[in-house]
């Protein structure tokens, strides 16, 4: 069937930068691309790393490392997350800015790709050790940054909260400059849809690609890993849908209901507790089962390299949305693909997020704000075209959903990269 072909074999212990260069190669050969233009397309334009010393709630003084990572910026200023998270180093960084890359180009916006990070934990911090560790992060890659040269977002672990102290930091050296950030609160210059967007996108693809497959959406049981900003979204429009979210995890467990987790539910639950742990209405699920569901639609929604060539075999799903990024090494990959799982690959499935950043960078660039259904609707539309235009190229090449999307993908950074004349 299509949509389920690889090109190439894993060579041992990729890391994940190294692994998503391997998608880069792999689509760089279908469209016959000169090695001297993919060697560019692979490496990295600008690498920062930053010490912030912080003093902690207790007294001690504690040193974390800030990462700022910029791809590629052929076909516009650099975009992407910021994450916090102890396992951030700059391997991850890179690969992650990699794929927004290639995600921005996909979904046609004029943005190149850029990640940052911090190894910091604030699942164990303050307010206030969270506020200082993101004032002397943005200080410290300032000089990157810049409404046409890099503006970040949230990621694991970072929030409208953490966007408005990034604001306010850099606006104290350069004065008011909402277009710094994207993913803000809404008072503060944020867009309306930004916080479900990139759930909203992983839905519409999802319900596009189940279309695809001819299984009804509605009844469509989903086993979904994850329950933050991205995850609860896609659980909701799910829900909404008619689908059956039934199984949901998190860093602390997970829950099963044959006939459906009511999410509506779950969701006060995990505003209350900030987790889903202690929901009382569904089975508790070993949080590593998540990915033996017996399920039509699984969809990793936390960190990546969560599906690996240890527990592929045990996946069984119909269909795979990669809503995290990077959630399965190439051995995954692999096995689904002789499996004849298809695939909808981060930068096609997570891409509403990026695309809801850009609606709400222009409305901050011209300061005329949209309604919450206009960017809704746009978002869909965006979403429907690569999905359009991805699935075209996987019916005509025979390869997966992953190579078609970074064949469209590297093809516009391509031309791009020409027409300035590298
Ligand atoms: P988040 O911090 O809001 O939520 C992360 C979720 O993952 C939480 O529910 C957490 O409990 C869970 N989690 C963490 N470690 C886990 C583990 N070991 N096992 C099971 N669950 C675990 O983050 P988010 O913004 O929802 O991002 C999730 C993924 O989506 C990331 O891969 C991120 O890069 C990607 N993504 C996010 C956006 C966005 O707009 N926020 C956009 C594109 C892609």
């Amino acid at each position: 069937m299509p949509g389920t072909t690889t090109q190439t074999t894993k060579k041992p212990h990729l890391s994940p930068y190294q692994e998503v260069n391997h998608h880069i190669e792999n689509a760089a050969r279908l469209l016959e691309i000169s090695a001297d233009y993919v060697l560019p397309m692979k490496s990295c334009y600008r690498e920062l790393q930053v010490q912030i010393l912080l003093r902690r709630d207790t007294g001690k003084l504690e040193e974390f490392t800030g990462f700022r990572v910029q791809h590629n910026a052929a076909r516009g200023p650099y975009k992407g997350g910021i994450r916090y998270h102890p396992s951030v180093d700059l391997d991850e960084v890179r690969a992650l800015a990699s794929l927004m890359t290639w995600k921005t180009a996909l979904v046609n916006i004029p943005f190149g790709g850029a990640k940052g990070g911090v190894n910091c934990d604030p699942t164990h911090m303050s307010d206030r050790e969270v506020q200082g560790i993101t004032r002397i992060y943005t200080r410290k890659i300032d000089m990157a940054l810049g409404p046409h040269r890099d503006v970040p977002a949230p990621d694991v672990n970072t929030n409208p909260r953490v966007m408005a102290w990034l604001m306010d930091e850099y606006g104290r050296k350069h004065g008011h400059t909402p277009s710094i950030v994207t993913g803000k609160p809404v008072e503060m210059g944020g867009s309306k849809g930004r916080e479900q967007a990139t759930g909203w996108g992983v839905f519409c693809v999802m319900r596009d690609a189940l279309k695809e497959m001819k299984i009804p959406l509605k009844g469509a049981r989903i086993a979904l890993q994850g329950f933050g900003n991205v995850g609860s979204f896609t659980a909701k429009f799910c829900h909404e849908a008619g689908a059956k979210v039934i199984a949901v995890s998190d860093v602390t467990g997970g829950y099963y209901s044959e006939k459906g987790i009511d999410i509506e539910k779950l969701l006060a639950h995990a505003r209350a507790h900030r987790s889903i742990a202690g929901f009382k209405e569904a089975e508790p699920l070993a949080g590593d089962k998540i990915f033996e569901v017996e399920c039509d639609v699984l969809i990793p929604a936390a960190l990546g390299d969560v599906i690996t060539g240890a527990n592929a075999p045990k996946v069984k799903t119909k269909l795979l949305v990669e809503a995290a990024n990077h959630p399965l090494d190439l051995d995954a990959d692999e096995i689904l693909a002789k499996r004849a799982i298809p695939v909808i690959p981060d930068i096609l499935a997570n891409a509403g997020g990026v695309t809801a950043s850009y609606f709400e960078w222009t409305q901050n660039l011209t300061q005329f704000f949209w309604t919450e259904k206009e960017v809704i609707e746009k978002l869909e539309n965006t979403m429907a075209e690569a999905f359009r235009t991805v699935q075209t190229v996987v019916k005509e090449k025979k390869v997966s959903y992953r190579t078609a999307a970074f064949s469209v993908a590297i093809k516009r950074v391509y031309d791009a990269m020409i027409l300035r004349g590298i």
